[in-house]
């Protein structure tokens, strides 16, 4: 698997440097609306290989851009029809802002040791000192991270480069686990994470539910009014929300990776597949539904990336009777668990638990079991 990582570099230019930088996001963007517009008039050129022939030479010549950049604007382009086609509307695409890429080796290369980094202008080539976070440093080391593309982005005080590193690793294995940690997903927390000493973490969804019910009021409202500052404010608000979930998944899923790693020096996660589950049961079908799914597989993906990241296997189990089977004896019985008392007692062998931990302790059972059938599969 391909990890990928953006990094930020803070450019510290002249003001001669400035001005070409300018000059050069300036050419790139009437670069985009000249082929947008060749494109749109061949009726929606969605291929590179079309649309360069038709435009390169003038690209070059019109603009000034150099080959390498010239070819960056035909895909773009290329791409931005393709992507209208497949949305099934093609209509004149305009690029109100620039977006000029690099490619690494070709048009920009990065010296670490001097802080400084090398970057093609429309006249020249220019030498330009860098900041860059503590964070973003150890990515910067060419032996273990490969530089793809990079973007050059306006900034209020000046330019930023974001660059694209990636590193290919391995699939890290379960079969050296010595922690096991299972998490639930759910309505009332977030999520519920338990490791084979049945230590417990609660992430509590309350505070969460709270606020979405602020920006559901807040949507509900403007969806009544109907006017046009109303759909452009529902779409602020949606904005804004998808932006508050997001958050709250990283975090979410940042403590359930410590969480992990405090539970053994090998440890492994284990989370049910949410693929086919039915939120019907727990949602009306309305768009909460949606609203709730999609931060659920949100979440997984940003654990699983993170896991990744940090060489923590993750395991997918059957989320089937999950919140049902005891955990002790298997005994799986709807009558197990009192959802009125939020009490969870075993029919059978009258093991007793709190009913919003049934989920996580089963899952990490199952995901006990997977993994020794790992084994015995050689895997
Ligand atoms: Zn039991």
């Amino acid at each position: 698997m391909e990890l990928i990582r953006t990094i930020r570099l803070k450019l510290l230019v002249s003001p001669e440097q400035a001005s070409e930088l300018n000059a050069s996001l300036k050419a790139n963007r009437d670069a985009l609306n000249f082929a947008s517009q060749v494109a749109f008039d061949h009726g929606g050129i969605s291929a590179y290989k079309r649309l360069q022939p038709l435009t390169y030479h003038r690209l070059r010549e019109k603009f000034g851009l150099k080959s390498q950049m010239a070819c960056n604007v035909c895909s773009t382009v290329a791409g931005t029809y393709a992507s209208a086609k497949s949305n099934g509307r093609l209509l004149l695409a305009n690029f109100t802002h620039s977006k000029l890429v690099y490619s690494y080796n070709r048009d920009y290369t990065i010296q670490p040791a001097s802080q400084t980094l090398s970057l093609g202008t429309l006249s020249k080539r220019i030498k330009v000192p860098y900041l860059v976070g503590e964070y973003y440093q150890p990515y910067l080391h060419h032996e273990m991270w490969t530089f793809g593309s990079a973007e050059l982005v306006p900034t209020r005080k000046g330019f930023s480069l974001h660059v694209t590193v990636k590193r290919e690793i391995a699939e890290p294995l379960s079969r050296d686990c010595d922690a096991m940690i299972g998490v639930d997903r759910g309505m009332n927390f977030l999520a519920v994470a338990t490791n084979q000493m049945d230590e417990v973490m609660f992430f509590k969804g309350r505070s969460i539910k709270d606020k979405k019910a602020t920006f559901v009021r807040q949507r509900k409202e403007l969806q009544r009014k109907g006017t046009r500052s109303a759909k452009r404010k529902l779409k602020q608000v949606a904005g804004r929300e998808n932006r508050f979930m997001t958050d709250v998944n990283h975090q979410v899923a940042n403590e359930i990776i410590t969480f992990a790693k405090c539970s053994g020096s090998h440890p492994c996660i284990v989370l049910e597949d949410l693929t086919n589950i039915n939120l019907n049961t727990v949602v009306r079908l309305n768009d909460r539904y949606w609203r709730f799914s999609w931060a659920f597989a949100q979440l997984e993906t940003f654990i699983r990336y993170k896991a990744f990241a940090e060489g923590i296997p993750v395991l997918s189990v059957s989320a089937k009777y999950s919140s049902q089977r005891c955990p002790k004896c298997g005994h799986t019985a709807k009558a197990n668990r009192d959802k009125k008392r939020h009490r969870f007692e075993c029919k059978k062998c009258h093991y007793q638990l709190n009913d919003d931990l049934i989920g996580a302790r089963n899952i990490r059972e199952r995901g006990v079991e997977k993994r020794h059938q790992n084994e015995v599969a050689g895997a």
